[in-house]
């Protein structure tokens, strides 16, 4: 049992061949997918697939590179969707200084009201965080004062700072194909210190394909290839690291019931 806890699969890249994308997961031991919200406005996509396939969890946010296209949006907009039962998360949402698509200061703005949303709601937040450690961590600390909240750091690729600040207010930290690029020996060094119980796999999904499917259009199946490098890195076996970050996945993001993994079989 694998699960692959980021992709975004309502993108056009899937759209000729789902069904057998599905069916590659499955044969490679994906029972849930995580289809995680870039932008609150194509939410419908995002339920539509997750009214059709019991597997499939998804989350409503907006994307730090969209931030400037939701300029008034407030947490309110993300609480009022958070009721339906497969939206299990609040997120994307973070500060993306590598490509800055939008000013810094809407990027925090639009990042302060998921976290209230994820306040309120009690539903963990998915933070994508790029180039942007100080200003995460800062701004994950104000709040946290104010109320705890649940959250996972997706596609992690930051700091040992940014990491260790994470799992000391109990987020998971997420590992994505960067894990297994040449160049990673930093992220690979972090993760080795990272507690088994905090974490989780993901693809990301159409982006980021790990070797050896590197440079192709990434999809769920290939998460094992992201858990058999953690798995290397952790000295454990594939089938222990696996059945962790599946037992992790569904004991942060509570919504995605056990019974999503039965449907699936
Ligand atoms: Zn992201
Ligand atoms: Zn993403």
């Amino acid at each position: 049992m694998l699960v692959d806890s980021h992709c975004h699969l309502d993108y056009n890249d899937f759209e000729d061949d789902f069904e057998e994308i599905l069916a590659r997961a499955k044969e490679n031991g994906v029972t849930a997918m995580l289809n995680a919200g870039n932008n609150i406005g194509e939410l419908d996509k995002q339920l539509a697939l997750s009214e059709k396939y019991p597997f499939i969890y998804t989350a409503v946010g907006v994307h730090p590179h969209n931030a400037a296209e939701y300029e008034n949006i407030k947490a309110q907009d993300f609480i009022a969707q958070a009721g339906h039962k497969k939206v299990v998360g609040i997120g994307e949402c973070g500060l993306d200084y590598f490509y800055d698509y939008a000013p810094r200061d809407t990027q925090i703005r639009i990042f302060r009201e998921q976290i209230i949303a994820a306040q309120e709601t009690e539903l963990p937040l998915i933070i994508h965080t790029r180039d942007a450690d100080d200003d995460t961590i800062a701004l994950l600390k104000e709040m946290y004062q104010q109320k705890p909240f649940s959250g996972e750091i997706h596609c992690f690729s930051s700091s040992k700072k940014l990491a260790d600040f994470a799992l000391s207010i109990g987020f998971y930290i997420s590992a994505s194909g960067i894990l297994t690029f040449n160049k990673s020996q930093d992220i690979r060094e972090i993760f080795a210190d990272i507690p088994l119980e905090r974490l989780l796999v993901e693809t990301d999904s159409p982006f980021l394909a790990p070797i050896p499917q590197r440079g192709r259009r990434n999809e769920p199946a290939f998460v094992k290839y992201t858990a058999e490098r953690l798995a290397q890195i952790k000295d454990i076996p594939f089938e222990k690291l696996a059945q962790i970050t599946s037992d992790n996945f569904y004991r942060l993001f509570r919504k995605a019931s056990d019974k999503g993994r039965y449907d699936y079989e």
